[in-house]
């Protein structure tokens, strides 16, 4: 079946905006030669087109971060209104809102993190949260989570637990990896949640033994891993991690840049564990990234520490005002119109019951994971072994099995998050029942392509 086709077609203009596109645009994570990016025509809730008039059904949220959907009029019309009242004002001057949007993040970040330092995306929010406790405790070392992502930019992809730091990591100074629970991947064969939950904390304490308490400044931790694979962790792992950390004076870090803003199905995914960090960095969902927008979210013993000590550091655009408005209106719509609840209920009602059966349906189907919309389908070669249906960071030839499953949800209308050998279902918060269920009926389809791929 092909992608239902929009009222939309205009393929000369399609053809223009490629060639522009393939002349002048450097791609991030890409080989610029190797590469054919669609040229998207418009937006509209979880769908997209392009301009040949297939529409695609969006279960990647883009990069998981457009939350609200795409063009939910009541956060282009508040964009519209700020770009007519103030576009810019540089982050040291007070204004209206920049302090709403502080207000409205920290009503809804756990316990006392009640000071917010807004940045442009979550990579600059890691780093400088990191920055933070480093200046806090005057300790140098962070632990890190392999399977875990934290941004691109320099401190942020050292944390990174994933491939993409190997080219960079000549610079990971005091960066300090660990391995966090994930009982389907363990090599550790735990029985239950509770002995991999066991196992992974005595793990970090360990580490933290060998590496001196009193050089670690931070432990940085996903609340829910979410593009290494949505491993939520067992009851009592976060908590644990904070427990560690009291003990050592260690400052916690959870990062939500993509598990936060309803993602979960809650505010935060620290919600669910009923944990509250030292600093909480954020992004993605805060404004569904209609316009750039993340940061930190600082505890009042951090924030004590630069009462009267200079924090050094800030961004040209920290604190934007369009982007702070996008975000006031994006958190108001969200409560207003009961989005949270919507991804919590769209998760335990319809995606997660779907997902399971097609598991048992599928040869291809390791294991499936996750809560509201943040899902992951662990894809292998075979069920026994767990053997992953691809290979550890393929690429070529070696990946074209997942190339070819993706190609497939492409066909059928659906625009999947494929990331080594897992495809996530992640689509934005918004999604009707309706719209699941077209979409993992696509998937279901795709997923044979992968079945053909088994032993
Ligand atoms: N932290 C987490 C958990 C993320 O998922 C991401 C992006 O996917 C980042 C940080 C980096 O955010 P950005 O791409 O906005 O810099």
């Amino acid at each position: 079946a092909s992608a239902s086709a929009s009222s939309f077609a205009d393929s000369a203009a399609g053809a223009a905006v490629k060639a522009d596109d393939r002349a002048h645009v450097f791609h991030s994570w890409s080989a610029q030669g190797l590469i054919d990016p669609l040229a998207v025509a418009g937006a509209e809730g979880a769908y997209f087109w392009d301009y040949d008039g297939n529409r695609y059904l969006d279960f990647s949220s883009q990069l998981v971060n457009t939350n609200i959907g795409h063009q939910h009029p009541k956060v282009v019309a508040a964009i519209q209104e700020q770009a007519g009242k103030l576009c810019t004002l540089a982050p040291g001057f007070a204004v209206d809102v920049r302090s709403e949007a502080a207000r409205l993040v920290a009503e809804r970040t756990p316990g006392d993190l009640d000071k917010i330092f807004f940045t442009n995306g979550g990579a600059e929010a890691v780093e400088n949260a990191v920055r933070m406790a480093r200046l806090h405790t005057g300790r140098p070392k962070v632990l890190s989570a392999y399977r875990s992502y934290h941004g691109a930019t320099a401190a942020a992809i050292n944390l990174t637990g994933d491939p993409r730091r190997w080219p960079s990591d000549t610079a990971s100074a005091g960066v300090v990896h660990f391995w966090g629970p994930f009982r389907y991947r363990s090599a550790f064969h735990a029985e239950n949640e509770a002995q991999e939950c066991e196992r992974a904390l005595a793990h970090l304490e360990q580490t933290i033994a060998f590496e001196g308490p009193q050089s670690i400044a931070a432990i940085i931790l996903e609340s829910v891993p979410g593009t290494a694979g949505i491993m939520v962790p067992p009851p009592g792992y976060l908590a644990g991690v904070r427990e560690i950390c009291d003990r050592y004076g260690i400052v916690y870090i959870l990062d939500e840049v993509m598990a936060g803003f309803g993602r979960t199905g809650r505010w935060f995914a620290a919600d669910h564990f009923d944990v509250t960090p030292d600093l909480l960095t954020f992004a993605k969902g805060v404004n569904s990234g209609y316009v750039p927008l993340g940061g930190v979210a600082i505890s009042a013993g951090i924030a004590a520490t630069f009462e009267t000590r200079p924090f050094p550091g800030g961004l040209t655009y920290s604190g934007h005002p369009l982007a702070c408005a996008s975000a006031v209106a994006t958190i108001n719509t969200m409560a207003e119109e009961r989005i949270v609840e919507n991804a919590a209920e769209i998760g335990e009602k319809v995606i997660g019951p779907a997902l399971r059966e097609i598991a048992g349906c599928h040869p291809s189907v390791g294991e499936v994971r996750g809560m509201g919309v943040f899902w992951a389908l662990d894809l292998v070669k075979n069920k026994e072994t767990r053997e992953p249906l691809v290979p550890y960071n393929a690429s070529g030839a070696a990946n074209a099995p997942m190339a070819e499953f993706a190609a497939a949800c492409k066909r059928g209308g659906l625009w999947p998050f494929v990331n080594m050998n897992r495809t996530h279902v992640v689509p934005p918060c918004t999604i009707t029942e309706a719209e699941a269920k077209e979409g993992l009926a696509a998937l279901d389809e795709a997923l044979t392509v992968a079945d053909g791929h088994t032993d």
